[in-house]
């Protein structure tokens, strides 16, 4: 059988890049091995599809090349997807910072690019592995558990390692090196951190306790949700540091970034001489995190026999407390994988292979990863369109 173009994967690039091209006129397939497309757009922002952020830029990816994700994401921009959902009449709403969800389902989103698929002659084809990809004079050859099909060009979609019961493969990073191309370390990203020994010990029964936070790695740092697991620390605004934090380096929390905590202790002392500390700072955090702050380092005394020197260190603490992460809880719960195909060997304004003419390479698989928020459906339909549009 043959095609112009041949798509591996029906995800949210691949889905995107389909429409665009089959808008142009060229005859697409896109195959995938799972029993439907879209399986990470259905289970994404729990059920909603949180679909883009309209406060996109390339600032917020992670890349070895931070200006590669420019020109697709100058040229597809969250107001045009908005734009096709509004067409297809998907209620929608914006939740905080500029991320937009669906009122009803994800399913809408991906119903909608299925129909846009249809219209646009796409065939999709699902349960479909890929065996071996050939590069010939003219196109490339597939071989597919269905036969053997031929395409000018090929569009490799097939996303990154999370989630690997949703049908996440290596396959793109494995096609990458067979035609040449560099691979950059691959690791989860927008992933619960794990902590381990005495360090797990001494927060494993907060399980459940959430707080306002910021979280700093480096000089990065996010200040959102934290919410303490059974086996470490979850909630956004460690899903955010994850993506910037390796093994070894020590995370840092704002506990209470609201607040100055050191103008507001000796204020707390004058008013409730008589309250002990942890139900001082329980009104401030959750009293069950008040009081191990208090086992682990700050004591627990009536407010009036804490010096000023004393409230000061408990106050720079609150805004700096130390945590040490073992690892992350991998790929089985990762939002997103970091690395991949590296973009010195992609055209940026086509994601076309500099090596092989006729190949792509869009959305997760390539080392560009967006931060939580709606980003990463963004890099996904602007690679997508920008692919679409040339091939
Ligand atoms: C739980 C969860 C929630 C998320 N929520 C959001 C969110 O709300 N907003 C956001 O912006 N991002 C979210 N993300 C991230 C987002 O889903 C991905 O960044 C995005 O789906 C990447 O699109 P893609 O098309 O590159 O890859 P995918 O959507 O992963 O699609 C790749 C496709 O390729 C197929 N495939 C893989 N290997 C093969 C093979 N060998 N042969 C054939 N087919 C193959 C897969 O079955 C899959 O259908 C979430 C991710 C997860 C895991």
């Amino acid at each position: 059988m043959k095609t112009d173009v041949l798509i591996i994967g029906a995800g949210a690039a691949g889905l995107m890049c389909a429409i665009t091209a089959g808008q142009r006129g060229r005859r697409v397939l896109v195959l995938d091995h799972a029993n439907k497309p879209g399986k990470k757009i259905l289970m994404s922002g729990g059920g909603r599809c949180n679909f883009t952020n309209l406060g996109v830029t390339p600032a917020n990816y992670l890349s070895a090349n931070p200006h590669f994700a420019k020109s697709a994401l100058a040229r597809y921009a969250p107001a045009d997807f908005v734009a096709l959902v509004e067409k297809h009449r998907i209620a929608y709403h914006e939740k905080e910072l500029g991320q937009l969800f669906c009122d009803d389902s994800s399913k809408q989103i991906v119903r909608m690019l299925l129909d846009e698929c249809a219209a646009a002659g796409v065939r999709i084809e699902t349960g479909c592995a890929v065996e071996r990809v050939r590069h010939r004079e003219g196109g490339f050859s597939v071989a597919t558990g269905r036969g053997e099909l031929h395409a000018g060009a090929l569009v490799v979609a097939s996303g990154g390692l999370s989630i690997p019961s949703m049908g996440a493969t290596g396959f793109g990073y494995e096609l990458a090196r067979q035609f040449g191309h560099e691979v950059r370390p691959t690791r989860a990203g927008l992933v619960p951190l794990t902590l381990s020994g005495k360090h797990q010990e001494r927060y494993a029964d907060l399980a459940g306790v959430a707080l306002p936070a910021e979280a700093r790695s480096g000089r990065q740092s996010f200040r959102s949700g934290l919410l303490f697991t059974h086996r470490g620390v979850s909630g956004p605004a460690i899903l955010q540091i994850s993506s910037y934090w390796q093994p070894g380096e020590e995370l840092r929390l704002d506990l209470l970034p609201d607040r100055d905590a050191a103008a507001w202790l000796p204020a707390q002392r004058t008013a409730r001489p008589a309250a002990e500390l942890k139900t001082v700072l329980a009104d401030l955090l959750p009293k069950r995190l008040a009081q191990r702050l208090c086992e682990l380092d700050f004591g627990n005394r009536p407010m009036r026999q804490y010096r000023e020197p004393e409230l000061s260190t408990i106050g720079a603490r609150l805004h700096d407390w130390p945590l040490v992460a073992s690892g992350t809880e991998g790929y089985r719960t990762a939002e997103v994988t970091l690395g991949g195909v590296d973009t010195d060997g992609l055209s940026s304004s086509t994601m076309q292979s500099k090596l092989v003419p006729g190949l792509y390479f869009i959305g997760e698989v390539v080392d560009v990863t967006g931060w939580l928020g709606g980003y990463n459906f963004q890099w996904a339909w602007a690679s997508g369109h920008a692919a679409g549009e040339v091939v």
